[in-house]
């Protein structure tokens, strides 16, 4: 017996929800230092980068305009952050005396979350080849 329903579409009446993500890429230029890589690393010296941050955010788009938010208001959420942020030695920002890419996405997502809770995730370029993505997300042990 052939069936050729896509997963999740079998067993709906009419047209099913489209989920999808858009974002806003800003660029930051930043000077920092990694305070707590081996000694010797490269990454302990001072040293500029292009950050590339992107914002994301997660929905269904609107029936009527087609879109899921106006990329405008990405832009108006990360304005204080980029105000902050862009020419910046980042070690000296309160909350950043380790700017590794991981903790730069998570002290964007702190700074924005609370005014723009449409936020899905982050993503902070360091280079061209690396970066990295946060969900607002965390882990919890046990003791
Ligand atoms: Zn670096």
């Amino acid at each position: 017996m052939a069936t050729n329903h896509k997963v999740g579409s079998s067993n709906l009446s009419g047209r099913a929800k489209i989920i999808m993500e858009i974002y806003k890429e800003f660029s930051i230029e930043a000077a920092h230092s990694l305070p707590n890589v081996p000694k010797g690393h490269k990454c302990a010296r001072l040293h500029g980068h292009s950050f590339k941050i992107r914002l994301y955010v997660e929905g269904a788009p609107n029936e009527e305009n087609g879109w899921i938010i106006d990329y405008a208001d990405i832009t108006q959420a990360f304005e204080s952050s980029r105000k902050i942020l862009d020419h910046s030695h980042l070690n000296e920002i309160e909350g950043l005396d380790n700017p590794t890419s991981e903790n730069l996405a998570i002290w964007v997502w702190e700074h924005t979350i609370s005014d723009f809770p449409e936020l899905s995730k982050i993503e902070v370029k360091e280079t061209c080849t690396s970066g990295c993505i946060y969900q607002g997300e965390s882990i919890s042990f046990k003791e």
